[in-house]
């Protein structure tokens, strides 16, 4: 009791969970997990699994807007939808949009029944619509879903398959899916009861004799994920985190506050995807196709078929002979296939789509204070590229990377405004990224300017090295001169050896070294000497060679 005759006030969920560590640590020894309080890493029991391959990009949910229970949307809306994203997948999109519709208009009959008659509703039954997604990686499986999520307004989340256990202690506990999709719905558990849970990798829990090592627990997960995909109720709160607990009890004291309203979040009408690229599949189908010789058509068309027709012509059986438990797959009507991209994809990728990468390029230079202009021939090498690195999509954000990150580091405070990336450009892109912040430092326009009027009033074309035009930009700005007035001092007189030079040997475009800019007369007249020893025929190094830069080219 407190002085006032109070009962004194319990201290904030932070403070007692701190407080009882230190309990624990005293009366216990070691470090007790505290998963929950700030500044203290999560115990691995309660941590939940990496998600999105590490958690690059938070998943996107959205609330109930459209309201998912009163869900009015027809497949090909939700196609047309999908068309503005994604790039090809149409199959895929089309299967998918069915599903899902199926699924939220069940939801919400079911949804409206339970408000008219509960137990009614309880008995009603369902088969869910589950889904398993076969296609190689970065085709846009988790893209699908993810705008599917988006657009419907349903929670989203999602994870790694390998990062589960049978018992749920290694990188997490599987209820932490359901949990995960009540904090993506801000508290609201009935939004989150009708979420979607991907998970990705899942044919790494298939047993096939051996496979990946995941023999017996590879079955128990999938036992595991089972109970969640049929009906069950997962605790509202993570019964390791303790400092979770009492928040909420806090939370249930003082009558307010986001979070859980109760106990257990029901699974019934939560949406499992799960994918996977499932490699060897296409031997297991084509294997029973030839032997049973039903079903595929004609011999020729086996032999000429691809790893997509093969899995598109995937059974039940085939997934059981790929090494997962027969209630397991049964539980997971929809198959859908994605199919790779080809060059041209990738390039409609970065042209076509509305979440292309290109688009945050743009945002990404502008935070420089760079305006960035892709041209289309850029874009194809890119793709041709891209293909390469065999990571689907993920294989454009690769090379782009390599590509952009010299002009990111070199150009922002240079003084360049505009990125220009063209097929040149990508032959050499740190080069080309270091020749425009040269060009940038030594006045870009003035020296641009110098070399136009020399070009129109003597018909010479010259150019500089990027060496060059980093001592132009040295030079003036030691002598505090504009660069154009430092070129036309430091070539007064070009025109006339260079003349004698055109006279010689027929060049008219001269690209001038770091050479000619410290010492212009002896570059200028080695170039003279060369091209009268060129005239005449004695061949030998031309003064370029000698200095270490190519001299000169027909423009
Ligand atoms: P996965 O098939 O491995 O799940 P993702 O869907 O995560 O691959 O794709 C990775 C990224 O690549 C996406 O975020 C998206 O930007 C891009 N992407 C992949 N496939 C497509 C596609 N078909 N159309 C448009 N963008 C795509």
């Amino acid at each position: 009791m407190s002085d006032d005759g109070k009962p004194p006030q319990p201290p904030d969920p932070d403070e007692l969970a701190r407080q009882i560590q230190e309990f624990m640590k005293q009366h216990f020894g070691g470090n007790f997990p505290f998963p929950g309080m700030p500044g203290v890493a999560s115990g691995a029991a309660a941590k939940p699994p990496a998600r999105d391959g590490g958690g690059a990009k938070p998943a996107t949910s959205k609330q109930a807007d459209p309201d998912v229970f009163d869900f009015h949307l027809r497949p090909a809306d939700i196609k047309a939808h999908l068309d503005r994203y994604v790039i090809r997948q149409d199959e895929a999109k089309k299967v998918l949009a069915i599903a899902v519709c199926d699924h939220y208009n069940r939801a919400r009959s079911l949804h409206q029944l339970e408000q008219e008659d509960p137990d009614k509703a309880r008995q009603v039954e369902f088969a869910k619509l589950n889904m398993i997604l076969v296609g190689p990686t970065g085709v846009g499986k988790t893209y699908l879903i993810r705008h599917i999520a988006d657009f419907i307004g349903v929670p989203f989340v999602k994870a790694d398959a390998t990062k589960f256990s049978e018992t749920g202690y290694v990188g997490g506990d599987v209820d932490d899916l359901v949990r995960d999709l009540v904090s993506k719905a801000d508290g609201d558990v009935e939004l989150a009861e009708h979420g979607i849970i991907y998970i990705d990798e899942i044919d790494k829990l298939a047993s096939r004799g051996g496979h990946q090592g995941r023999d017996v627990s590879g079955r128990g997960v999938q036992t595991t994920l089972l109970k969640l995909m049929e009906e069950t109720e997962v605790p509202a709160r993570n019964p390791m985190d303790i400092s979770g607990q009492m928040q909420a009890m806090f939370q249930m004291q003082r009558g307010g506050g986001k979070g859980p309203s109760r106990d257990t979040i029901n699974t019934r009408n939560i949406l499992f995807v799960v994918s996977g690229a499932f490699s060897g599949l296409e031997d297991i189908v084509s294997r029973r196709l030839r032997s049973g010789r039903i079903g595929f058509g004609a011999m020729h068309e086996q032999e000429t078929a691809g790893q997509d027709e093969w899995f598109a012509a995937a059974a039940t059986e085939d997934f059981i002979e790929y090494g997962f438990e027969a209630e397991f797959i049964g539980r997971l009507p929809v198959r859908v296939v994605c199919s790779s991209l080809s060059e041209n994809d990738l390039f409609e990728i970065m042209t076509r789509s509305e979440g292309s990468v290109i688009r945050q390029f743009g945002s990404e230079f502008e935070a420089y204070g760079l305006e960035l202009e892709i041209r289309e021939d850029a874009m194809r090498e890119v793709a041709r590229r891209a293909v390469e690195e065999k990571t689907g999509a993920r294989g454009l954000l690769t090379v782009w990377e390599r590509i952009l990150r010299d002009f990111k580091f070199l150009l922002p405070d240079s003084g360049v405004e505009k990125v220009v990336i063209d097929d040149a450009v990508m032959n050499d892109p740190p080069a080309a990224a270091a020749r425009l912040a040269a060009e940038a430092r030594a006045g870009g326009a003035n020296v641009k300017r110098f070399l136009r009027e020399f070009e129109h009033q003597h018909g010479l074309r010259l150019s500089f090295t990027t060496e060059a035009l980093m001592e132009i930009g040295r030079l003036s700005g030691e002598r505090g001169n504009d660069p154009s007035a430092l070129c036309a001092e430091l070539f007064h007189d070009y025109q006339f050896g260079l003349k004698l030079v055109r006279d010689n040997t027929g060049r008219t475009s001269f690209e001038l070294p770091a050479k000619a800019v410290t010492q212009p007369e002896r570059w200028l007249s080695d170039m003279v000497v060369e091209s009268y020893r060129a005239s005449s025929g004695s061949g030998g190094a031309s003064p370029g060679d000698h200095h270490g830069t190519p001299p000169a080219h027909e423009g």
